[in-house]
């Protein structure tokens, strides 16, 4: 039976070039389109590890959809031509660890600014169509943030929702590095958006909050460097495979929201084939039933682990670190980050579904089966003297 879009409409296969395709949410969305669509992809990073399984062996069903190009964005020649192969670009490419912005900002700011630019002249010129990775640390702090600790206001989602067409981007000051990110991603979709209302880009934004589940980053000293700081997913699971405890920045008060990236990933694909809804917009992706504070994460990771891997839990699973020690001078963090789904339900009808429990439960039996051997191998090898 031939797929229809949202509006009963037969979906046409298209070409997709994927900037970034080799990474955690690049590799889902490949898998995606690989097992349940007819499209084609040209599949753009310098890594290719977490896509393999598609790649290779080459009697793979879907073999002559998906070709993998390794290169880097910053100096290849072949990017404009690969754009102008495909229908639509995608792009992820980005240095998007916090653990970077403050150490390496000029890497952050060249990545997600000055190297994303090529690509929107290139869609712009050629009159492609862009979905553009963003994030939702484009709105930096909350409003809520800076009232008085005991205020009822902060119980007003009107001071801590994020919504895409009404709340402003608050950032902390320059020497609070952490911001180099949120800054360059916000330069970058106002670009954007200005290449849309000047010279009629069909572009879409994603602002994702907090997508997690399997490939996510890299366990250190296993498939990453040893001194290498990942998102929390990773800190937290290299913690638990190794039995030691998992580091608090701060107390560990921050909220976040966590949604399933395969949940998130029925977004993004409901933006690929409905370009007449989602053109022109820029989407929250986010699951905002699934709040807790980094320290409630810590806790329902170490419970969720310890039922995967029938190892008892530490005595003492938690550690308070300051972020200074943690991350470096310069670190700052988001207090708060609820998604407001309005305008994602009116385009395109998506709402979440995992709950976190659920969504931890598959991510760390992934992550209890592909590391804890490896690890146990790594902790029992003799160090070199
Ligand atoms: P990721 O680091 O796993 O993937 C990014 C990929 O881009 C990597 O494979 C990397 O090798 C590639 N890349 C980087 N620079 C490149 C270059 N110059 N040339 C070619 N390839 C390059 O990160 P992810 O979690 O998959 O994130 C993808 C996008 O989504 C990023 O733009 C990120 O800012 C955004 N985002 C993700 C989240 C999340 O929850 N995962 C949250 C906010 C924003
Ligand atoms: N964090 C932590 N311990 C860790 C890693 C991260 O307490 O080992 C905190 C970090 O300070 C932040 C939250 O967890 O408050 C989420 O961090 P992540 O790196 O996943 O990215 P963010 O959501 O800040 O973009």
């Amino acid at each position: 039976m031939a797929r229809v879009d949202l509006d009963g409409k037969p979906i046409e296969p298209m070409t997709i070039c994927m900037i970034g395709a080799g990474g955690f949410i690049g590799s889902h969305l490949c898998e995606k389109l690989m097992a349940e669509t007819p499209h084609r992809v040209l599949a753009l990073d310098v890594y290719s590890d977490k896509i393999r399984h598609l790649l290779e062996p080459e009697s793979l069903p879907w073999a002559g959809r998906i070709q993998f190009h390794r290169l880097n964005i910053k100096h290849d020649s072949r990017l404009e031509g690969l754009i102008k192969m495909a229908d639509l670009t995608i792009n992820l490419a980005a240095i998007c660890t916090p653990a970077d912005y403050n150490t390496r900002p000029l890497d952050t700011i060249y990545s997600n600014f000055i190297d994303a630019l090529p690509v929107v002249k290139y869609c712009s010129e050629n009159n492609k169509r862009l979905i553009h990775f963003s994030t939702c640390e484009v709105y930096g702090k909350t409003i809520g943030s800076f009232l008085p600790k005991d205020s009822p206001l902060r119980e007003d989602p009107a001071y801590y929702l994020l919504k895409e067409d009404a709340s402003p981007c608050i950032f902390g000051s320059i020497e609070k590095q952490r911001w180099s990110y949120a800054c360059a991603k916000q330069l970058i979709e106002r670009l954007i958006y200005a290449e849309g209302a000047e010279n009629g880009l069909e572009f879409t934004i994603v602002r994702p909050f907090n997508w997690i589940g399997p490939r996510m980053d890299f366990i250190p000293g296993i498939d990453g460097p040893s001194e290498g700081v990942p998102r929390v997913l990773a800190c937290f699971s290299n913690a638990l495979l190794r039995r030691e405890q998992l580091k608090l920045v701060d107390g560990g008060q921050s909220q976040r929201t966590f949604i399933y990236i395969k949940d998130a990933i029925e977004a993004v694909l409901l933006m690929i084939e409905n370009p007449q809804r989602a053109n022109g917009q820029i989407f929250n992706v986010g699951n905002p039933n699934n709040e807790v504070t980094v320290r409630q994460l810590a806790e329902m990771m170490t419970q969720i682990y310890s039922k995967v891997s029938e190892e008892a839990a530490l005595d003492v699973p938690t550690i308070d670190v300051s972020s200074k020690e943690f991350y470096g001078e310069g670190y700052d963090d988001s207090d708060k980050r609820i998604p407001d789904m309005t305008i994602i339900n009116r385009q395109l009808g998506w709402n979440p579904k995992t709950s976190l429990w659920d969504l931890l439960e598959a991510t760390l039996t992934y992550q209890h089966r592909t590391y804890a051997e490896a690890i146990k191998k790594a902790v029992s090898r003799p160090v070199a003297s």
